[in-house]
């Protein structure tokens, strides 16, 4: 077994990287090279090759003989390997067909009959990522891992699930929707509809900002498959029959209707030749006839109003409208005009300098943008929107005449040369920052455009767009005023679209769905009743089996490599400062961090600390006004950034970490502009323009009330663990509903001089030498200039040293330098007295669906129990967890997580169900303390733990864990040791141990609508 000594570590640390990434990436491209137009391979033949040096790829383009099946693949030397195979689905209802289907292919096939083999395959593969979009005219699966055997694993399940999934009938109730007696084992009980994705959609759907963004589509596109919701209307689905779905999967779900892509070193023969043996030869080709025919052009300008539920959390009750104008643009497969179309989106909208912005949002017409706004060419014909949120609803006029004049003014004005370079600038480094997951991006990146027959090569061929958008530019001075003319001035075929909230708009609905589910049972016999309730128990008897899932392909244990490779770090020292080296493949991109203690900040001004993060680079600095300052941000950097930070101690569950981050890159010839702006925006910030802040504060607090329809399990979570340890209570402050809260109040405040006496009283505690230390990745070439840039930084930020007390007393340091015990350290906090307490907390939202959350305090990372918990977390979601939360209870997800701050965490996600899903969880624990669960069960879990901690890290990120929280390799590999000998009996004990006892440790909380078991029970406090 491996086992890092001081000395291994040591000798490692100062080995640079032998090849650089470039290097090593020729091997794949060039062999990718030697394909030929016209070669033919396992049923395939090769349309083109094309290098696409700019991505460090070769693009392959083939098509099946047979069937027409169209398949590009993308060579490049990153291990993460992706699949996806996309259908063009095109619905002609509002019944959520494709999304249906989507959900119901992936409940067993032919080869793999089981149920659910999708979710179980999670637990039996090392992927770094699995899912399944429907999007409006196509549904992917796509998947990855840096596995090769695991990729052929999945990609025969993935072939089988949409080309011979079983479609049953229970898979159709199960996924799609149902009645069913609302206690299934209680034929007296009352008949209500169920199904995950008629739930999914209920969730959807209490998303303003999503309802806005539908209703938007389907009314600028009203003619052909864009005027309905591929998702599904949840009052539609129910007309949807078994029947009608599976007629849907046979005329969509073909080979000659589908396009596969695949990226990463893996050869490609092998991945042809698997998907002509397993899906392609078993098949003749078809007309699926699902082509989207163009969207006639209207002849005049049309408007349309809809409403919405209120929101609790909106900064400004009276302000809750949203107004937006949309253009129907040209067809995206037209490659060159999107790209010109969404360079010139990005210059009237995004950043203080863009004309819109200037416009709407500093007038504080409004909180922010619309929901939708500039370029989407999601669609067959693109669009442009622009418009408002959170405005009163007499200010509608006034923002049509803004928009309009807007455009007449950059018409007559064009845009600076200096913002287009900016612009080419960004793309630049969006273009080399390494991401853990580039085969993900470019499969949605081309998915659009190619489904419509447009060229997926030519888009990815970036930097021809740029050359040619540079000679359109020199050739023609007006060239992008004379776009805006035609598609915005002189377009008839816009779309005014308004949204205002209605009190009783939850009301209607609810009324509206108990109208259907009355037609729907007026329709039936006594008998249609009692099938009802026998297919009830049927379904709820299969959800309760114990499946077999042996006939799926899985890794074993032994699969897993048992060393993590270890991330040479190099520390050093800058003007007293401890700095981190960690030389990367970052294709010339430069990252630099700084992280600084917040130990002397008073009490008063920690809830102000996230909005001193999101403001403190946006106001100005120096001889720069805020719109220069952003301007040269985005000239020569790939963004700034600050953030707060809450790191749990990995020895002691009373010890954290509580500082800012602040984050930065750029390529090195900027190095000396990124850190003259960060000293700029220390020495001398513009804090005081009330103005400016007002708008940043609006939309952020939009932001952060928009937010929660999505991320509710995460606000649950964070609060159920509000008492359980003092990092999470600092992390309600920073990141959970009282941050929420506490931001909606100063959106309403008339007079924000207060808020801003704050800030530089916060800003005097950040950059302080004594308690700063910084890191940097960069390629080996790099590492000298930026020392030095990162010394002339510290010595200046030495110069503003100021002396201030930690305001706790108890202060732990910990060397910054794991191996060595001298030095600089970073310095934790230390509750010693700290006192765990039982909390129940319900917050009442105007969402139709709950998030629930139940937390317990258990141990810290370097504990012996923490890896048996992080097994029993997954174990207990895949096997019981899911079934009872998703599966019978109809919730869109749910499971338990072990929290890297030592809580254990249960959670259920768009919940129908609010206090019953506490009891699942408690059924849960019961079950894990049974003992009833195998060797495979544990394995399984096992598999999935490690396909998150192996889960691929970006060179601008490694070495990351150990400069945040002290988690050296050697520590990770104790924990990776830990987790390989974690045994059946460990699993019953720590259970035991841990979730099985009273209330102190254990805190929860939901978030959902109006509840009356809830309001009567005095155990809860209400919010
Ligand atoms: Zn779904």
């Amino acid at each position: 077994m491996f086992r890092h000594t001081k000395a291994v570590l040591e000798k490692l640390r100062h080995v640079c990287l032998q090849l650089s990434w470039r290097q090593r990436s020729t091997a794949v491209k060039e062999k990718t090279l030697h394909y030929k137009a016209g070669q033919q391979i396992h049923g395939f033949t090769v349309k083109e090759v094309v290098a696409v040096p700019d991505l460090f790829l070769t693009a392959v383009k083939l098509t099946h003989d047979k069937t027409g099946a169209q398949y590009l693949h993308a060579a490049r030397d990153d291990p993460n390997n992706l699949f996806s195979i996309q259908f063009r689905t095109t619905p002609m209802d509002n019944t959520g067909v494709p999304h249906i289907l989507e959900h119901t292919v992936l409940c067993g096939s032919k080869k793999y009959p089981c149920r659910d083999p999708f979710f179980k395959m999670l637990n039996r593969s090392l992927s770094t990522f699995m899912n399944a979009f429907t999007a409006s005219d196509y549904t992917m699966y796509p998947f990855s891992t840096q596995n090769g055997k695991d990729f052929q694993n999945l990609l025969s399940v993935y072939l089988d699930a949409v080309f011979f999934p079983c479609l049953r009938e229970q898979d159709f109730w199960q996924e799609g929707w149902r009645l069913e007696n609302e206690n299934p084992t209680d034929a007296s009980s009352p008949l209500v509809f169920k199904g995950v994705v008629f739930n999914e959609m209920k969730g959807a759907f209490s998303d303003n900002e999503r309802v806005y963004a539908q209703h938007l589509q389907n009314k600028l596109y009203p003619d052909h498959t864009y005027s309905v919701v591929s998702g599904g209307e949840p009052l539609a689905i129910p007309d949807l029959t078994w029947e009608q779905l599976k007629q849907f999967h046979a005329t969509h779900y073909h080979p000659s209707n589908a396009r596969f892509f695949t990226y990463g070193d893996l050869p490609l023969e092998q991945h042809l030749k698997q998907i002509e043996e397993e899906a392609l030869s078993k098949f003749e080709r078809i007309d699926p006839n699902t082509q989207v025919p163009s969207q006639p052009h209207w002849t005049r300008p049309r408007e349309d109003h809809v409403t919405c539920s209120p929101e609790a959390m909106a900064p400004d009750p009276s302000r809750q409208n949203t107004l937006c104008v949309s253009y129907m643009l040209g067809d995206i497969t037209n490659t060159f005009e999107a790209f010109t179309l969404s360079m010139l989106s990005s210059l009237m909208t995004s950043g203080p300098n863009a004309p819109f912005y200037k416009a709407l949002i500093e007038p504080k017409i409004g909180t922010d943008f619309s929901s939708v706004v500039g370029y989407d060419g999601s669609t067959k014909e693109a669009s442009f929107s622009i418009g408002l949120q959170g405005m009163a609803e007499e200010d509608t006029e006034k923002v049509k005449h803004i928009i309009h004049h807007t455009i007449s003014d950059i018409i007559e004005k064009g845009f600076e040369d200096e913002r287009i370079e900016a612009l080419l600038h960004k793309l630049e480094i969006q273009m080399k920052h390494q991401s853990t997951n580039f085969g993900l991006s470019l499969a949605s990146y081309i998915a659009s455009s190619w489904n419509h027959d447009g060229d997926p090569v030519e888009l990815l061929q970036i930097n021809n767009s740029v050359t040619k958008f540079r000679q359109a530019l020199k050739e023609n001075p007006r060239f992008l005023q004379d776009k805006v003319q035609h598609y915005f001035k002189e377009n008839t075929h816009r779309l005014t679209l308004s949204m205002s909230p209605d009190d009783s708009y939850l009301e209607k609905q609810a009324k509206a769905e108990e109208k259907k589910l009355q037609e729907k049972i007026n329709a039936l016999s006594d008998g249609d009743k009692k099938e009802i309730y026998e297919k009830g128990l049927q379904l709820l008897d299969a959800q309760s089996k114990t499946q077999d899932a042996s006939c799926l392909p899985a890794l074993k244990v032994s699969d897993i490599a048992p060393t993590i490779p270890v991330t040479p770090v190099h520390m050093s020292n800058a003007g007293g400062v401890p700095v981190q080296f960690c030389e990367q493949p970052t294709n010339g991109l430069v990252y630099f961090r700084a992280m600084c203690s917040l130990n002397t900040l008073p009490e008063d001004l920690k809830l102000y600390v996230p909005l001193f993060c999101s403001v403190v680079t946006k106001m100005g600095c120096g001889s720069l006004d805020y719109r220069q300052q952003a301007q040269q941000m985005e000239l020569r950097t790939g963004g700034m950034s600050v953030s707060p930070q809450v790191i749990s101690d990995c020895t002691n569950l009373d010890m954290f970490e509580q500082g800012v981050l602040l984050f930065s890159s750029c390529l090195d010839r900027n190095l000396p502009h990124m850190f003259k702006l960060w000293q700029d925006i220390f020495n001398s910030p513009h804090f005081d323009n009330e103005e400016r802040l007002r708008v940043l504060v609006m939309m952020s607090a939009q932001e952060l009330a928009n937010g929660i329809s999505h991320s509710g399990h995460m606000y649950a979570m964070t609060r159920a663990a509000r008492y359980l340890t003092p990092a999470g209570e600092l992390h309600e402050t920073f990141d959970g509903m009282e941050q929420v809260r506490f931001m909606k109040r100063i959106a309403e405040m008339s007079d924000l001089t207060q808020v801003i006496r704050m800030l530089p009283r916060i800003k005097k505690h950040i950059l302080n030498p004594d308690n700063m230390r910084c890191a940097i990745n960069a390629t080996p070439q790099q590492v000298p200039e930026s020392a030095a840039h990162v010394e002339s930084f510290m010595k200046d930020v030495a110069t503003n040293r100021k002396h201030f007390k930690a305001v706790r007393p108890n202060i732990i340091k910990r060397p910054v330098d794991v191996l060595s015990d001298s030095g600089p350290s970073r310095k934790l906090i230390d509750d010693p007295n700290f006192q765990p307490c039982y909390m129940k907390t319900f917050f009442q939202l105007p969402f139709p669906v709950n998030f629930v959350s139940e937390s317990v305090r258990t141990v810290p990372y370097n504990h012996e129990h923490y890896a048996s918990l992080c097994v029993l977390a997954r174990m207990m979601t895949a096997k019981f967890l899911h079934g009872e939360i998703r599966e019978k209870g109809g919730a869109y997800g749910g499971g338990a997580r072990m929290g890297g701050g030592g809580v254990f965490s249960f959670y259920s996600y768009r919940d129908p169900n609010s206090v019953q899903t506490l009891s699942a969880f408690r059924k849960g624990v019961e079950w894990a303390m049974s003992g009833q669960f195998t060797q495979q069960d544990i394995d399984e879990a096992k598999l999935s733990v490690f396909s998150s901690v192996d889960s691929p890290v970006a060179p601008s990120s490694k070495g990351m864990s150990i400069f945040l929280s002290g988690l050296s390799d050697e520590m990770k590999q104790r924990h990776r040791e830990r987790l390989f000998a974690v045994t059946h009996k460990n699993l019953l004990d720590v259970a035991e141990r841990y979730l099985g006892t009273g209330h102190k440790t254990c805190g929860v909380s939901i978030l959902g609508p109006e509840n009356d078991a809830i309001k009567k029970d005095p155990s809860w406090v209400v919010k």
